[in-house]
């Protein structure tokens, strides 16, 4: 049976044949409106892809802001220490003077009691800080290293949305050209076989002009009745598979 050639959508293929001018004609229409539905879909997809972008480049944003926020929070730690630790020493300070001029044993043992305190206080506190002097430097580094990622990561998506607009230009002066294929389509057809194509356009999804091959509908790939069978391969017009309702055509 089949040559090999079959089962193509072609249009060279599908144009080759003898098919009825007025047939031709819907085809064509039919080949350029889907051209035009598909820019059509992809126009309305790049506000979607530039809002991804967007929201990347907003998480990039906070992810640095939390990192630059920790480096900021650990540097009013270690201020606040480093306060604490000279305040300390202050205590440290007064309490050797006062022990150099009092005369009395227990009063120097309490304030040797008090230096001790102060000074394991001290101790800490110092102890404390060199943990915070060790995490801001972990952090400053992440920071750095996200900050540079952040700034490569930001260019891609800035330039991203730079080609997704480009994209968005050249997809509109393409739909021009389609639908101004498309009117040129329908002007040369007649309003008798475009009525029913519009009709199906409508409700059905493309291609809804579908060829009649070894009994099966091309559009839902059922098999038609024999009626229908022998009617579309008499070449008789309007003829539609008792399925789905889609324009049946013979190609040989
Ligand atoms: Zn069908």
């Amino acid at each position: 049976m089949g040559s090999g050639l079959d089962g193509g959508n072609k249009p060279g293929h599908r144009f080759g044949t003898m098919l009825p001018e007025w047939l031709e004609k819907i085809l064509i229409l039919q080949d350029r409106d889907t051209r035009k539905a598909r820019i059509e879909t992809q126009i309305r997809h790049i506000p979607k892809e530039v809002s991804v972008c967007e929201e990347k480049i907003a998480q990039l944003e906070s992810n640095l802001e939390l990192a630059r926020r920790l480096v900021q929070d650990l540097e009013v730690k270690r201020k606040g220490l480093e306060s604490e630790i000279a305040a300390e020493e202050n205590h440290l300070n007064r309490y050797r003077n006062q022990q150099l001029q009092v005369k009395k044993n227990d009063e120097y043992k309490a304030l040797t009691h008090e230096i001790e305190g102060v000074e394991a206080k001290i101790s800490n506190l110092e102890e404390a800080e060199i943990q915070v002097l060790l995490d801001l430097d972990e952090e400053k580094e992440n920071l750095e290293k996200k900050d540079s990622e952040f700034k490569e990561e930001v260019a891609y998506q800035q330039n991203l949305i730079k080609k997704l607009g480009e994209r968005e230009i050249n997809l509109k002066k393409d739909l021009a050209e389609a639908e101004a294929e498309v009117e040129k389509a329908r002007s040369e057809s007649s309003e008798k076989y475009l009525k029913p194509y519009d009709r199906l356009a409508k409700t059905l999804k493309p291609p809804v002009v579908v060829p009649l091959r070894n009994q099966k509908c091309g559009g839902c790939h059922l098999k038609v009745s024999s009626g229908v069978d022998s009617e579309v391969r008499a070449k008789g017009e309007n003829i539609t598979c008792d399925n789905c309702g889609r324009l049946l055509y013979w190609e040989a």
